[in-house]
């Protein structure tokens, strides 16, 4: 029996305990509440669902063992200038960026990166948190806590977002989902969608990037990549050491979801590319009471995480996969008077994509 401590107990850990359970595998999501005595972390892989786990001298404990898989590579990522110097040294077309130092560089910020600046907090910000864009002349809607404590990047001009989600054994050897494509609106991704196949360019340019990241970093178990499309090609937005939402539609739309990969990942088993043969759609649900109705659509796999239902708040998403994408875009249509007016937007996105 492998048993596999995490670092953070929010639906990320939450859903590698659930596949976890048929491979064998415990999993035991660690919180800010969590029993240090329940927790067996002395006979477990240590691994992580977040940056930035809640700090307790439990968490302070695991983050600093030897059997954290990655423990290395997770200050790296989790703070965006590191990150990016990652990006810069190994020569991977990211978002022209710079170290958002004091006041003073807000002229050369316009001068070099254009009339749209994205600032983002170095540390903490997820979901389009801790997130501002700014033109010329609005600088100053900034808190000043944020000098030295944010990046800032050219505002990119997009035609579409995807992410590649791959994972790589302890043995260098790599495996990749195909290309998500993702929807954000306000910076919170809404609806993703995924084919048996991505274009071919995109999906060998992102596997490149992201083999060359995994390989840099010595790094083991799921990473998930978001870019940019645009006419030269992909560029990198960000890295998640981890599972991550773009994903979850693995659950349901491939042999092996992304869950379960990461946990065979960090313990050593084998390790094999995962088939996908239907085309995914995976509807985030935000701040949205469970509604059971959306069962009755047949395609329709529920994902609840038994959280307060809050604005803004993700608390669980639909996964729909089958071969024929008439019918998938035709169980959309269905789950449209089913959700909130603010969901038929994403779905139309959706249902665009499957009739592409
Ligand atoms: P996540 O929840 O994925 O961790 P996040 O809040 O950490 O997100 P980003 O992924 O950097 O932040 O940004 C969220 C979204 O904001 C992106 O998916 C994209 O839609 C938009 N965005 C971010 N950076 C840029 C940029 N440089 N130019 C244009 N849009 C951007
Ligand atoms: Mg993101």
């Amino acid at each position: 029996m492998k048993q596999v401590c995490v670092l953070g107990n929010g639906q990320l850990g939450r859903m590698l305990r659930q596949a976890g359970e048929p491979l064998g595998i415990s999993v035991w999501p660690v919180g800010l509440e969590a029993d240090p005595e329940a927790v067996p972390f002395q006979q477990s892989v240590i691994t992580a669902e977040i940056e930035r786990w809640p700090e307790t001298a439990l968490t302070r404990e695991l983050a600093r063992h030897s059997a954290f898989v990655n423990r290395d590579v997770f200050p790296i990522i989790a703070d965006r200038l590191t990150q990016k110097q990652l990006f810069d040294k190994l020569n991977l077309a990211t978002a022209p960026w710079q170290l958002l130092a004091d006041k003073s560089v807000w002229p050369a910020v316009f001068d070099k990166l254009g009339e749209l600046a994205i600032v983002k907090r170095r540390t903490g910000g997820y979901d389009g948190r801790g997130q501002w864009r700014l033109r010329d002349g609005e600088t100053d809607q900034l808190p000043d806590d944020c000098y030295g404590e944010c990046i800032v990047e050219q505002g990119i001009n997009f035609s579409g977002e995807v992410s590649l989600v791959g994972a790589r054994a302890q043995d260098g050897s790599t495996v990749f989902y195909p290309l998500t494509h993702n929807l954000h609106q306000d910076g919170i991704l809404r609806v993703s969608v995924a084919f048996p196949q991505a274009n071919i360019q995109q999906q060998t340019q992102a596997e490149s990037m992201l083999s060359a990241i995994m390989h840099e970093l010595n790094y083991v178990g799921v990473m998930a990549m978001e870019c940019f499309i645009t006419p030269a090609g992909l560029l990198i937005n960000e890295l998640a050491p981890r599972v991550h939402n773009s994903g979850h539609w693995t659950q349901n739309g491939a042999s092996i979801s992304q869950f379960e990969l990461h946990l065979r990942g960090v313990t050593g088993l084998p390790l094999p590319k995962p088939v996908v043969n239907s085309p995914s759609v995976m509807v985030n649900l935000i701040g949205t009471d469970l509604n059971y109705d959306w069962l009755k659509l047949p395609l329709v796999h529920l994902h609840w995480y038994d959280k307060e239902v809050r604005p803004g708040r993700k608390v669980g998403h639909l996964n729909l996969s089958d071969c024929d994408a008439g019918h998938l875009s035709a169980t959309l249509e269905a789950l449209i008077p089913l959700l909130p007016p603010e969901y038929a937007s994403g779905i139309a996105w959706a249902q665009s994509k499957l009739g592409a």
